[in-house]
């Protein structure tokens, strides 16, 4: 009887998993509903998938430095999605379907709360130029920052009452789960880069809200979008290597990629 259940209970989680095969393997791309500077979004047949394609655009400072990095956008693909889905068996919510391709994954749709979520460990980069610290200080607690996301502003920073109050981009209860999901991620990310010997100073994440009125992950987490320094050299090994024209990018990016075990790009 036992035998008879647990053989139905299998039958029925392979159908369910061709039936997700199948849906996937349908997907198509459709035309370009945004282009940023690092990513392009395209629609699908499914109106709450879409594709992300990672370009090997470079660019610094809100687009004055641009640079074409050959591999830079497959390098970011393969990290993101790593991260993206160990993220996910953390209980972080993410709109991280599958990679697809070399440059290509497939997401959730999500309208994007407009804030760079940011959590530093180490005084860097802004936070050093706007309050005098140096770089490397390391931070008591970590700190938690948003920004405005508004190019023709210059991302500008921003408190919680900007955000909730005068802005009125989200309300307090998505903020503090937005810190939540945030500090937590922190956690992880630190532990995963630990691991194998890289500091994280900091890093920038981007939140959405999907057609349920979910809050997930959304954008990517990447060199490119977080600082990561090589624990016994201090090297950078992230973009911080093109906005201060150290060169080396992508043999810094591989670097990231290769101690995370990650062979194909
Ligand atoms: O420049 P700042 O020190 O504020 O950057 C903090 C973190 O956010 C860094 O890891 C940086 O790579 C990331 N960031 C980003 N995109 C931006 C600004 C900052 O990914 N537009």
């Amino acid at each position: 009887m036992k035998n008879k259940k647990n053989l139905s209970q299998a039958l029925r989680h392979n159908l369910l998993r061709r039936k997700q095969i199948t849906e996937m393997s349908e997907i198509k791309k459709l035309d370009k509903i945004y282009e940023g500077k690092a990513k392009i979004l395209y629609a699908t047949n499914d109106k709450n998938l879409l594709i992300q394609y990672f370009k090997d655009d470079t660019t610094a400072f809100n687009n004055q430095i641009k640079e074409i990095i050959d591999g830079k956008g497959a390098l970011n693909n393969a990290i993101s999605e790593r991260i993206m889905l160990d993220l996910a068996q953390k209980n972080i919510p993410t709109h991280f379907i599958k990679k697809l391709s070399e440059r290509e994954q497939l997401v959730k749709k999500v309208e994007i709360i407009p804030l760079e979520v940011i959590v530093r460990n180490i005084a860097a980069g802004s936070m050093s130029k706007r309050l005098g610290i140096d770089e490397g200080k390391k931070l008591a607690t970590p700190v938690f920052e948003i920004c405005y996301k508004k190019d023709d502003l210059g991302d500008p920073l921003i408190n919680d009452d900007h955000a909730v109050i005068v802005l009125e981009i989200i309300d307090q209860n998505q903020l503090a789960q937005i810190k939540n999901y945030a500090l937590q991620i922190n956690q992880f990310l630190k532990k995963l880069f630990a691991d194998i010997d890289i500091i994280l100073v900091d890093f920038k994440i981007e939140f959405g809200v999907d057609k349920d009125g979910e809050i997930l992950l959304a954008d990517e987490i990447s060199p490119d979008s977080c600082r990561l320094w090589d624990a016994k050299t201090s090297k950078k090994l992230d973009k911080d290597r093109f906005r201060r024209g150290l060169g080396g990018l992508v043999e810094a990016y591989s670097q990231v990629a290769e101690r995370l075990g990650i062979t194909t790009y």
